[in-house]
């Protein structure tokens, strides 16, 4: 097997429009390859498998995975289902739609200083629900306890949002190449928050204070 990247790299799954899925390791794609399910390729080769040699012809199948396949199937209700996809919740994702910022403070932090607070908290009947939580380092959250932003006299730096499919594949993301997030950043909407935060995460390290997003 020929590799141009870490084994560990994911391939980004589309449907047949292009629609980014989801994200497979090369074992999976490679599969996919063999039950002839992939329409087309796009992005950069990452591996070359080499298979076993056919009987018959004498020639030993080689596979050439690329960092984006797009697989054939059902896309009509596959839109339809994505239309009304609600992705799961949880922080890792949470921290990074907010590109581990405190949403309240404007630090930056690493994940283990943050935590997922509740905007009109779950004690005021506040839902675990997307537009209802944002990352906050532990301190602020620990000064706003039960109540809601106005109450503790805090200003929220950003309104929280449900990531669409697009962005959550991508918030998802282990790591991210080039021509992955190129592909990814078209299926944003226009007016995502996360064009801006994407640019902050390339261009400051973790640490710097005072962002503001
Ligand atoms: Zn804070």
């Amino acid at each position: 097997m020929t590799v141009n990247c870490s084994l560990n790299q994911q391939v980004l799954r589309t449907d047949a429009s292009g629609m980014p899925m989801e994200w497979i390791s090369y074992q999976q794609a490679v599969r996919l390859y063999h039950l002839d399910v992939v329409a087309y390729t796009c992005g950069t080769p990452l591996y070359e498998i080499h298979g076993g040699i056919n009987a018959i012809t004498g020639k030993r199948s080689i596979i050439e995975v690329n960092s984006i396949i797009a697989t054939r199937g059902n896309t009509r209700a596959l839109f339809r289902a994505r239309q009304r996809y609600t992705p799961p919740l949880n922080n890792p994702a949470l921290f990074k739609r907010d590109a581990h910022v405190c949403l309240y403070c404007g630090n930056r932090f690493q994940d283990k200083f943050l935590s997922r607070d509740h905007v009109t908290p779950v004690s005021l009947q506040g839902q675990d629900v997307w537009n209802n939580v944002v990352t906050a380092c532990k301190r602020c959250n620990n000064h706003k306890a039960g109540r809601t932003p106005e109450q503790a006299g805090m200003q929220l730096l950003a309104i929280p949002f449900t990531p669409t499919h697009a962005e959550y594949v991508y918030l998802q993301g282990k790591r991210v190449l080039t021509d992955q997030m190129k592909f990814l950043l078209a299926h944003f909407p226009r007016t995502s928050p996360l064009h801006d935060r994407l640019r902050l995460e390339g261009k400051n390290s973790l640490g710097e204070p005072r962002l503001s997003i």
